[in-house]
């Protein structure tokens, strides 16, 4: 199986996210993915963090729209300590042994994932697919490509129209009060208002 392995803080999960994960899936024919929120995130700690739990339960409600070929991980919640991808990846291998695991990302994070934790074996064992987040990421994203591919990395760049959200927005306007229409999964708008996430 062709799997898609789509990490994140998802604090909260936003239709910039679920938009990408549906263009990979498309584009790169893949049969299902994972929604991994992060445990304690190695590369940024926010006070306004939801609950595990909580980002657990909003990737449900999203992955919903999928009709049964996306799920949630609870792996790296479940694991003491921060949350590498290389460890992440290692326990997939373990736990789908048959699978091509395709690990998907922003160009914010493709253009720094040479620089994390064991990245030799994060390129050893997914593919890494990126798209851009700003009007000209193609660019650099192209670039980093290339040096990527020089270090062994197997490396999908595609270009998807990006939607301008982000889940620091989503927080910003949810805690204003304002509405999250079309920036969240309608259900995921109502998890946060009845729980109060981002007062
Ligand atoms: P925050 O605003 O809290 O920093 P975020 O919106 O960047 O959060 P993350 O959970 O950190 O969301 O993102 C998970 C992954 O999704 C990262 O690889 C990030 O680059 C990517 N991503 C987030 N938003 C978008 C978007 N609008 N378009 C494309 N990729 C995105």
């Amino acid at each position: 199986m062709r799997t898609g392995v789509y990490g994140g803080t998802f604090n909260p999960i936003h239709l910039g996210h679920t938009h990408i994960l549906g263009e990979f899936m498309r584009r790169l024919s893949l049969d299902r993915a994972l929604l991994i929120p992060t445990g304690v995130p190695p590369h940024k700690r926010a006070p306004d963090l939801a609950s595990g739990e909580d980002r657990a339960a909003m990737c449900a409600l999203a992955a919903e729209t999928f009709g049964g070929r996306v799920r949630v991980s609870s792996i790296e919640l479940e694991r003491p300590g921060k949350s590498y991808t290389a460890l992440t990846l290692g326990a997939l291998t373990d736990q789908y042994p048959e699978d091509e695991l395709f690990l998907l990302m922003g160009e914010d994070m493709f253009l720094t994932v040479d620089r994390w934790f064991h990245a030799a074996e994060i390129f050893r064992r997914a593919a890494l697919c990126a798209s851009p987040r700003s009007p000209e990421g193609m660019v650099p994203l192209q670039k980093k490509k290339q040096s990527l591919e020089a270090l062994g990395a197997r490396c999908f760049v595609e270009d998807i129209p990006f939607w301008d959200v982000s889940s620091t927005r989503v927080r910003e306007l949810a805690a204003r009060g304002e509405s999250l229409e079309g920036l969240v999964p309608p259900k995921v708008a109502d998890y946060i208002r009845e729980h109060q996430l981002y007062p």
